[in-house]
């Protein structure tokens, strides 16, 4: 067997060890045997020489104009599209995604660099009228200083991408904790930056558990922001830690995505996008939809179709291009996902199909589980409520668009919603009526392009909006300036 490469963090631009001496490994989840590499378990002194760093740097990278830091992410851009294949086909190994929707992961953050190179050149501010003469005022944006990024493994480049980016055309310096499932995905598009000519210092990587390196990242008094993307159990204790500090913190946590199927809605169409947005990435997307809200006129014809679907799907190892449904990402999660199998027969829904795990044949040594569908599931039951983050998704009636819409409400999330339906009028009333900081009409809720803001409402999140030109509203601070040129004290409401 061949040896397995050690990695590092990156610190001012050096490449070293955690300073215990610490490791973890990064292993493909298609195959428990392939481990991708070894890297440092980082604790709170290594997480404190990278904030230093980071520290170091900001005053240089903050003086470089707009324009320039945007020249580094617009080469950073372009190596993203030399490297897509090397990167994509490292991606599937480290994380299980099917190649195809890896390379789309990938495309993802050249967008984002694409779009975010675009901001350098663009207007920051406004120029506002005074009510007092011979006064100018107008406002422009700073960066917010060190910030901290931490980010999960289901989009191991597209996400940190959308962090990356705008936190550094903003002016930022950075230290990025990548989840430990996917740490290389993080160091290889980091490496695009280094080689694009970002100063050293400037981004710094320190990899390692979350309970460890993260939560020393979120504590440091020196790091001025955190932007989360994760679980909503972690998102709770981070935005508590940065409260405690008044830090900015900004979170973007799960769903309980729904795709609501009407009695006019085109049905094979429906089903499509139901296959899509339940199955795709194995059902690990934050917009994945794991709620199926038809209809009852149609309920048994969807379900039907869905269950045909679902089963003829080809489960294995995503580096197969004839593969549509790769591994779940560990044995954690695959356990957790099998527990609501048990939770949806325990609660009296119908197990369609799936509901179980896959170990026959190639699938012997990766966490393989069947798509799988319950039906008869009551809208408030723990599987239409809860987020599995597999491939497992419940098909719940309505008998009416009121009640179709009450149903996609009623989770504690808000992330993505979508409607089907050919009647202009119901599509309108969906759009207005849905609790979610994403609808669609007649396409799953699967699909963000990076120049809209994306972000959810209720526990999705906390307000903030990632990608667009909103991202940007994260990463900086408003700075309001008044000129007084008249010569004499003027006051403001008084000498008006
Ligand atoms: P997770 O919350 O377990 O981990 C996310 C990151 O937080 C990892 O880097 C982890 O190491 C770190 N972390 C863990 N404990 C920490 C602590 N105590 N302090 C600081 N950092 C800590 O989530 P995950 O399993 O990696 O990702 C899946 C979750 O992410 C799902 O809930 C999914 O819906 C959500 N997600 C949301 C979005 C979105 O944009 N809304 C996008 C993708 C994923």
């Amino acid at each position: 067997m061949s040896e397995i490469p050690e990695f590092h963090n990156l610190v001012g631009g050096d490449r070293v060890p955690a300073r215990s001496g610490r490791t973890f490994e990064s292993v493909n989840p298609a195959d428990r045997a392939d481990v991708v590499g070894v890297f440092p378990r980082s604790g709170a002194e290594d997480v404190s020489d990278a904030v230093a760093a980071a520290c170091r740097a900001l005053p240089g990278w903050r003086r470089t104009p707009q324009p320039a830091r945007a020249d580094v992410i617009r080469r950073a851009a372009q190596l993203l599209r030399d490297r897509k294949e090397e990167l994509a086909r490292l991606m599937t190994r480290e994380m299980g995604k099917v190649l195809v929707e890896a390379r789309g992961d990938v495309q993802e953050a050249v967008d984002m660099a694409d779009y975010m190179a675009g901001e350098g050149r663009r207007p920051s501010g406004e120029t506002v009228p005074s009510e007092l003469t011979d006064k100018v005022c107008f406002t422009w944006r700073e960066p917010i200083g060190v910030v901290g990024l931490i980010t999960p493994w289901n989009f191991p480049i597209a996400i940190p991408s959308w962090k990356l980016f705008p936190a550094l055309v903003a002016g930022n310096a950075i230290v990025l904790k990548p989840a430990e499932d996917t740490p290389l995905c993080a160091a290889r598009l980091v490496e695009t930056l280094i080689d694009a000519g970002l100063p050293p210092g400037v981004v710094n990587v320190v990899h390692g558990i979350g309970e460890e390196a993260g939560a020393a990242l979120v504590d440091h008094p020196d790091v001025r922001a955190i932007s989360f993307t994760g679980s909503g159990e972690v998102g709770r204790l981070v935005a508590e830690r940065c409260g405690q500090q008044l830090k900015r913190v900004s979170l973007e946590l799960g769903g309980k995505n729904a795709l609501v199927v009407l009695d006019d809605a085109d049905l094979e169409l429906a089903v499509d996008g139901a296959v899509w947005a339940a199955f795709g990435t194995t059902g690990q997307r934050c917009t994945a939809a794991s709620r199926m809200i038809v209809h009852e006129r149609v309920l048994g014809d969807f379900t039907e179709l869905l269950r045909s679907r679902a089963e003829r799907l080809r489960v294995g190892d995503g580096l197969r291009e004839d593969v549509e449904v790769g591994p779940i990402i560990n044995e954690r999660q695959l356990r957790r996902v099998h527990s609501y199998t048990e939770v949806g027969v325990d609660e009296g829904a119908r197990l369609v199909t799936g509901g179980a795990v896959l170990e026959q044949g190639d699938l012997a040594n990766g966490h393989f589980y069947a798509p799988t569908i319950f039906a008869d599931v009551l809208p408030g039951m723990r599987i239409a409520q809860e987020e599995i983050f597999g491939p497992t998704v419940s098909v719940i009636a309505a008998g009416s668009l009121d009640e179709a819409l009450a149903h996609a409400n009623s989770t504690a999330y808000g992330l993505s919603l979508a409607v089907y339906t050919r009647d202009v009028g119901r599509a309108f009333r969906a759009m207005r009526e849905l609790q979610a900081g994403i609808v669609y009409v007649n396409a799953p809720t699967i699909g963000a392009e990076i120049q809209l803001p994306f972000g959810g409402i209720k526990s999705t999140g906390n307000g903030h909006r990632e990608a667009g030109t909103t991202a940007l509203e994260q990463f900086s601070e408003w700075k309001t300036v008044y000129v007084d040129y008249s010569g004499r004290l003027q006051r403001a409401q008084i000498d008006t």
